[in-house]
């Protein structure tokens, strides 16, 4: 008797690009799925909010698209990093591509705000090299204001990564006015301090480059008027991370 046909996995998803530096080590695949539940106020990718917007992708299409790119991205010391968007709020598909990422013997990271970290079983983050996890205040009115969503299930999700000794890079978006309160920032290095998987934490400077997809979008940029952090404020910031003995970038 024949067996029953599997039932390709598939996801949703925006598009895909190469990069180095930014999305974890060396050179990166990098997929952008779409769909995100958070509404951050300095989002540089509107256009991945909506999963309707996406396009119905199957895991074995990116991973043909992967294996195009494979040479490239290992001989850099680099792998394959899911973002979004959320990668999270499509969990089935983004576990099934860091299996298979693994299988395939790649180096796997994964965006994620920690929202949704509940969805990541730990089958998943046991395909995970890396964690990418963007604390985006330490002070919950300011996470709500930010975001539009609660702060505890991210600092609930990095207490988690902790325990099952996933290695994370901490990403903080650094806003003038919004995420440079010295006090916040104290408190999140004390926070980051006491767990034994940090890697380093990139301070990130606001900056606007995805503010012309907001106007063909037909939406407002909440942060049009903020300025950019200059460069002395964000080395305060890493010199605060850096006084509870993390390493800053
Ligand atoms: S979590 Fe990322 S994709 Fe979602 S709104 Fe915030 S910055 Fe944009």
């Amino acid at each position: 008797m024949k067996a029953p046909a599997v039932p390709a996995v598939t996801g949703r998803t925006h598009s895909w690009d190469l990069s180095t530096g930014v999305d974890g080590p060396g050179t990166r695949f990098v997929l952008f799925v779409s769909g995100c539940p958070l509404r951050c106020l300095y989002c540089a990718n509107p256009d991945t909010w909506h999963m309707r917007d996406g396009r119905e992708t199957s895991v074995d299409e990116v991973m043909a698209e992967i294996g195009r790119y494979r040479d490239f991205v290992t001989t850099a010391g680099g792998g394959v990093t899911i973002t979004g968007g959320e990668p999270l709020l499509q969990p089935a598909f983004t576990g099934s591509l860091l299996r298979r990422c693994k299988e395939a013997g790649l180096h796997t990271a994964l965006d994620t705000s920690g929202f949704l970290g509940e969805r990541a079983s730990d089958e998943l983050l046991a395909d995970t090299d890396l964690v990418l996890l963007d604390i985006k205040a330490f002070h919950a009115p300011t996470y709500r204001r930010l975001t539009g969503a609660r702060l505890a299930p991210t600092l609930g999700f990095a207490t988690r990564l902790d325990r099952l000794d996933v290695p994370v890079y901490i990403r903080y978006v650094l806003v003038p006015g919004l995420t440079d309160d010295p006090s916040a920032i104290d408190g999140l290095g004390a926070f980051l301090a006491g767990l034994g998987n940090v890697d380093r934490v990139d301070v990130l400077p606001f900056h606007k480059l995805g503010a012309h997809k907001y106007d063909a979008l037909g939406i407002d940029f909440p942060l049009r008027g903020t300025p950019v952090p200059d460069p002395a404020l964000t080395e305060r910031v890493r010199g605060q991370f850096r006084e509870h003995g993390l390493r800053a970038v």
